[in-house]
């Protein structure tokens, strides 16, 4: 379906023209009509599938210019999320005089107090920052229509629940609200049906799969020869933008110390560091400035880059909706996208439940070492179809089945 079948105000019809939206994806086709006739709504859907301008479209439609008061509510886990929504419903709600703004932690209270003073139609927050706010008596949430929480199981992971609480009970009057989540996890039901009136479910997502548009790869090493072998694989695949994660703020500044003079345009990203610096790094990766980009999770969640080639886990995730957040950057809105994980001993349980839950269709790229019992993942790998990738892969020193054999074709 496309946005000019919807009646959508021609200024907006117009923009979403200019800016390249003309057919609805999926989320956004099957929220609209529900969003709009007032429903509250939780919905599921993969990463990179445009949940942001499902409820930014009939939430701009929603406000009214005249009124001087903040009737849109979004909130979201991480400040990196916050600008990229606020960006996503300028882009569209320009020409509507639909004001949005975001206000997160580690920057100016008085500039944002002061911002919220003026004019705020549309306000994108951090839990903590949001609730210091209306503590303060800056932001009063009386005439918010709508409220939306995005990344709603990220909110309750970081530990966000009792904040959440806390905003769902400063809106006691009438109210629509949306929650928006890629995973569904029994908290978030619960909350559902504690503060959602009679909520429609939308789900897009069959299995709570790994995105399908991404080929996962794994490479089964000692973690001593990682590192060499990044450098390796950096000189050896065709990679457009990487993000390489790694579990711990200490662990992507070692590997950022180790990379940068092998890894050309390498940068990083953790909740470390400021958040000027933080902002700054994340736009020069999406103007293609940064190729590579060593991160926590805090990069693993929502952040939409479109150019994002390949993903690499330098550390196996440690929970497994992380890989799906992790994989996520890449292989966005249709494009394909690679995923390359190192797997350690200790790393097996871990990826077999993945394969088992995620459905994560496994192809190896080495299984050296990796003892016949253990490797029965290995059995279940695909065979590689990339006659490229295939040339520049060492074989398994070791092929113990037919199914592993298939995988040494790219070995
Ligand atoms: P999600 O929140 O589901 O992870 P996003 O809202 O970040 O996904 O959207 C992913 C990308 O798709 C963004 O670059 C966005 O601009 C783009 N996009 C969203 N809707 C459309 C559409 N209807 N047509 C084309 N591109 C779209
Ligand atoms: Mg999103």
């Amino acid at each position: 379906m496309r946005f000019s079948e919807l009646e959508l105000p021609a200024t907006i019809l117009k923009i979403l023209d200019a800016i390249g939206y003309d057919e609805m994806t999926p989320i956004q086709e099957a929220t609209y009509h529900v969003i709009s006739a007032g429903h509250d709504i939780c919905a599921l859907a993969e990463t990179g599938t445009g949940k942001t301008a499902a409820c930014a479209i009939p939430l701009i439609q929603m406000v009214d210019t005249k009124l001087n008061a903040i009737q849109g509510l979004i909130v979201v886990p991480t400040r990196e999320l916050c600008l990229q929504y606020v960006a996503e419903i300028q882009k569209i709600a320009v020409k509507t005089g639909v004001v949005p703004f975001a206000v997160y932690g580690g920057f100016s209270k008085q500039i944002q107090a002061a911002k919220i003073r003026h004019e705020v139609h549309i306000l994108v927050a951090t839990p903590g920052r949001l609730i210091d706010l209306v503590y303060d008596g800056i932001v009063t949430l009386s005439d918010v229509k709508c409220m939306i929480l995005d990344e709603a199981d990220e909110l309750l992971n970081v530990g966000f629940l009792s904040d959440i609480e806390f905003i769902f009970s400063c809106l006691v009057h009438e109210h629509q609200t949306m929650l928006f989540s890629a995973t569904m996890p029994d908290d978030i039901k619960k909350l559902t049906q504690t503060y959602l009136r009679d909520p429609k479910h939308i789900s897009l997502i069959t299995k709570q799969a790994a995105p399908k548009a991404i080929e996962h790869y794994f490479k089964y090493i000692h973690p001593n020869a990682k590192q060499t072998d990044l450098v390796d694989y950096f000189k050896t695949e065709k990679i457009r933008q990487a993000i390489i994660f790694c579990n711990a703020r200490h662990q992507v500044d070692r590997l950022f110390g180790s990379l940068k003079k092998q890894v050309k345009d390498l940068e990083y990203i953790h909740g470390g560091l400021p958040q000027d610096k933080r902002t700054s790094i994340i736009r020069r990766f999406r103007q293609k400035k940064i190729h590579a980009l060593i991160a926590t999770d805090v990069a693993g969640r929502g952040l939409d880059f479109t150019n994002v080639s390949h993903i690499i886990n330098w550390d196996f995730p440690r929970e497994l909706e992380q890989y799906t957040h992790r994989t996520g950057r890449t292989g966005r809105m249709g494009k394909r996208g690679l995923a390359m994980t190192y797997i350690a001993k200790h790393d097996l349980s871990s990826l077999r439940k993945l394969i088992k839950i995620k459905k994560v269709m496994p192809r190896w790229l080495g299984i050296d070492g990796l003892d016949s019992e253990k490797s029965g993942e290995a059995h279940q790998a695909e065979t590689p179809t990339d006659k490229k990738r295939s040339s520049r892969r060492r074989r398994p020193r070791r092929r113990k089945s037919s199914g592993a054999q298939s995988t040494g074709s790219q070995g």
